[in-house]
């Protein structure tokens, strides 16, 4: 498989050509025409895999045609990660690749400064990355809602639930609507990962690294 194959836009493929990636990793192969199609999907996969870009390309195609759809305020994809770092990571490819579409990326994560976060969320942000516990802080504080959001993206669920963010994973989940896209990424498929996926997933295409 080649980039040509996911039919991105002129926009985004100027954006991976830059990145200067020679071609898609096997995640990203069998991963994108999954999340492109509007299926929700588990996706078996390491740091290192190409994981990230697997969920944040069609993410990036979901949001453009979900705009138009339903002008408004809020995020319209989330995506959840364990640290700090990976929340920063993250949102750094959101902005490098969101970039040819004008759309803006806010990362909230613990330990940052909640008003500044808070900021940021009210300025207005397609893209939200970040912890768990915090992004409730900041839905319980009113900073932002997860009304309009359609992508839903649970990334290393496997720490998240070591760290013992199983119980806000879930909240999250049950606080967007029912007929949004959910992705799951995990190192492990273990049983606690397994339930997970049956609760908050719907009909899922599982994708092994
Ligand atoms: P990840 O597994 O998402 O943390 O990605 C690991 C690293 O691989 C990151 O530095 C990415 O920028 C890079 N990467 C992602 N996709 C590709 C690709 N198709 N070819 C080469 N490197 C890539």
């Amino acid at each position: 498989t080649s980039f040509a194959h996911f039919s991105f836009d002129e926009q985004l493929m100027h954006q991976i050509r830059k990145s200067e990636y020679t071609q898609p990793t096997p995640i990203q192969c069998q991963g994108v025409p999954i999340a492109l199609s509007g299926r929700d999907m588990i996706g078996i996969a390491k740091t290192g895999s190409g994981k990230t870009a697997a969920f944040i390309w069609p993410m990036l195609v979901h949001i453009m045609d979900q705009k138009e759809l339903e002008p408004g305020d809020g995020p319209i994809a989330v995506i959840v990660c364990p640290t700090r770092e990976l929340c920063q990571q993250i949102h750094a490819e959101c902005k490098r690749f969101g970039k040819a579409y004008s759309l803006r990326s806010v990362a909230v994560y613990g330990g940052g400064s909640m008003w500044e976060q808070a900021k940021a969320l009210q300025d207005g942000a397609e893209i939200v990355v970040c912890t768990p516990g915090r992004l409730i802080d900041h839905v319980k504080k009113k900073a932002t809602s997860l009304q309009r959001v359609s992508y839903l993206v649970f990334d290393e669920a496997d720490r998240m639930f070591d760290m013992g963010f199983e119980y806000q994973v879930r909240s999250i989940a049950s606080h967007v609507r029912p007929d949004r896209q959910t992705l799951l990424f995990s190192a492990t498929f273990r049983k606690k990962i397994e339930r997970l996926a049956r609760d908050i997933l719907m009909d899922p295409i599982r994708v092994v690294q």
